[in-house]
This record gives structure tokens, sequence and C-alpha cells, in this order.
């Protein structure tokens, strides 16, 4: 009987809010999706491309491309879900300033497949806001699809292993050591023993230059961490790196 009420009341409360494309509120058949059209525009960049730093390889590449293979980087792998564009940019402005859980559980339903099964102690991390930012905003965008990543993983996840600890500048035109600079000493470890000995996985809803993850990533592996590797939502492709 309590099945049968159960099964009413999810049919009513359906039929009262239907799920609505994350893209453009259009109905559709399943929660956290996307309507077709929205599907066909959103470019998802999947497990393909350089093992390690994922943008598309070149015809002279094997599985990891030639920058990488020059200077192994300090993040072990970076995936993004998306690329950026008017509609993945959309999603992320809405997450970022109307804190929509429902926002950060499509993203994070994206996200979860291409974070690495790799053996050990693994931890979610947010790329942490400074505290003024905060403060204003209320909560990090970025901590809300870690939580939303650590219950479809089954990960733990750390709010507050890595703070941000100087404002940094937007990155935004800046060339390669420019930002380097701009975003040097910016984060610190709340306490080493926190990362110490884990294969961290830095979360972010936006992945542009990669200057602000690979200064995250070089604070938490002074601080021992011994993997590190970055899962956004959206990642800033040039249109000749996508393969069509
Ligand atoms: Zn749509
Ligand atoms: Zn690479």
């Amino acid at each position: 009987m309590v099945d049968v009420l159960r099964t009413c009341a999810h049919w009513a409360l359906n039929f009262a809010r239907p799920p609505r494309c994350s893209g453009c509120g259009a109905i559709v058949d399943d929660d956290h999706s996307f309507c077709p059209d929205c599907w066909k525009q959103l470019e998802f960049l999947g497990v393909g491309g350089c093992r390690t730093c994922g943008l598309p390889l070149q015809a002279t590449d094997i599985d990891e491309c030639a920058a990488c293979l020059a200077v192994a980087p300090r993040i072990a792998r970076t995936r993004a879900a998306v690329a950026y564009d008017h509609l993945s940019r959309g999603l992320a402005i809405r997450l970022k300033y109307g804190r929509k859980v429902a926002i950060a559980r499509t993203m994070a339903r994206y996200m979860a497949p291409l974070v690495d099964a790799v053996e050990g102690d693994r931890i979610l991390v947010p790329v942490p806001l400074h505290r003024t930012r905060l403060w204003r905003r209320g909560f990090n965008q970025s901590a809300l699809v870690a939580r939303e990543l650590s219950h479809r993983l089954q990960i733990k996840t750390d709010l507050f292993a890595l703070r941000r600890i100087r404002r940094t500048p937007p990155l935004k035109g800046m060339g390669l050591l420019q930002r380097r600079r701009a975003v040097a000493g910016a984060f610190k470890i709340a306490d080493p023993a926190r990362v110490k000995g884990k294969a961290v996985i830095l979360v972010d809803d936006v992945l542009t230059t990669g200057s602000t993850a690979e200064a995250c990533a070089r604070t938490l592996k002074r601080a021992g961490a011994v993997r590190v590797e970055l899962i956004s939502w959206a990642r800033v492709v040039k249109p000749s790196q996508l393969m069509r």
C-alpha cells in the first residue's frame, strides 16, 4: 500500500513539476538531462584525447600530446564534461549566481564518468574562492558540484582542505608567465595531514587556461598529495581542437 501511495505521489509530483531540460527549460523525460536540441548543441568532450591533459591529439601523437611528453604536467589527468560555449556557460552562470543544486547535480552526472579509477585514498577538493568572495556570494559553486560528485562516486569531499589566501585578478588576456605570477602563492593547505598520501580530485566549474588549477596542484603536492587530477564542467577549447 505504501508503495502504491509512493508511486502515486511521485506521479503527481512529476505531473505538477515535470523534469525540465537543464539547458533551455523544455520538458524532458528524465531529470538532470537535456532536450534533443540542447543535446545537439553541447560538445561532450568524453575520455578521448591526450591521456594526460585531455586535449585532442595530433596525427603524430600516440596517446599523449607532444606538450605533455616534453614536460609532464603537475596534474596527472585533466578532463571536462563539455566544451565551453553559450549553453554550457549558461549553466555555469546559473550555478554561480543562483545556488541551484539541480544544476550542480546535472553537471556531476556528466562529470562523474570522467573521473579516473585509480587505487588508493581519494578525496574530492573544490577549487576554493577567496573568503571575501565567499562571504558575498554565500557559497562556492565548485563545492556544490564536488558534493554531488561525492554522492555519485562515493568518494569523500574535503571542502576546506585548500584555501585561497589571496585574491587573484581575472586571468583573461594575460600571457602564461603573467598568469603564473598572478596565482603564485594564492593557495594554502589548511592542514597537510588532510591531503598527505592522498590522490586529490580537484573540482572546478570552468577550465580556461589551467593556471589556477596548476597553482592548486602545486600547493597540494607540496603538502604531500601523491596525485592530483582535475575534473571540470566546461573547458575552453579552440574550435580547431574539436574533433567533429
Ligand atoms: Zn533544451
Ligand atoms: Zn597533453
